[in-house]
């Protein structure tokens, strides 16, 4: 995917955003095509990895190829599914924020997130948390957007890439991020839970709706009729 000028003007509250400084980073290692809605590899519930088959060469190298196409996407969070692998893995990134003024990183409490991996993954959603309601794209469905309601605040379990356990707790953007990775591994994907009056291209939704808030945008698009 192609990062343009004009898209990184407006692609603020998309969730597969990063920077396409990170690109050259990543140039001696292969990317990969991204799956695109419609292959079912996206339907289709990913299988566990074993302690051995995560520290195997093959695992270690689809990590670091992940890795590069999130990078070069550019994306926050990449699942296996996405480039072809049925397996429970994930990466996840979100530390470039510059395309974001001081009110949008507090609207969607979204704070730096380095660099890791999250493998057979288990999610929690956190006692008490409220449900959040913003707008998410995929790397999988490009060119949409739609407002899915996300827990904000949850726990997961997994494991990391030396096959360590691991317990992450997350709030706001990050929580989202692991909602829509997970939800991935488990083949289901962010239009299956988007409020779908508020789903949209993202042409539409520079020319109508940039700097609305979610409410705003959500009171002009549903309409009850009884
Ligand atoms: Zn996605």
């Amino acid at each position: 995917m192609m990062c343009t000028p004009m898209k990184r003007c407006f692609v603020f509250i998309w969730l597969c955003i990063s920077s396409c400084l990170l690109c050259d980073n990543e140039k001696f290692v292969d990317k990969e095509m991204i799956i695109q809605i419609g292959d079912p590899i996206l339907r289709k519930s990913a299988r566990a990895l074993s302690h051995d088959e995560i520290l195997s060469p093959d695992i270690q190298n689809l990590i670091e190829r992940m890795k590069a196409t999130m990078r070069a996407a550019p994306g926050v969070g990449l699942a296996a599914t996405q480039i072809g692998r049925s397996v429970q893995l994930a990466v996840i990134e979100d530390i470039d924020h510059r395309h974001l003024n001081a009110q949008q990183l507090a609207d969607r409490n979204r704070y730096p997130v380095p660099f890791h991996v999250i493998i057979n993954p288990h999610i929690y959603i956190e006692e008490g948390s409220h449900t959040i309601e913003f707008f998410e794209g995929c790397l999988s469905i490009p060119a949409f957007l739609g407002v899915v309601p996300r827990a904000e605040s949850v726990r997961v379990e997994c494991l990391n890439e030396r096959a360590e356990p691991v317990v992450i707790q997350a709030k706001g953007w990050y929580a989202r991020i692991l909602q829509h990775e997970i939800d991935h591994l488990n083949g289901t994907l962010y239009i299956d839970r988007t409020i779908l009056p508020t789903l949209m291209t993202e042409e539409s939704y520079v020319k109508l709706w940039q700097g609305k808030s979610v409410q705003e945008i959500q009171a002009s698009l549903i309409f009850n009729d009884s």
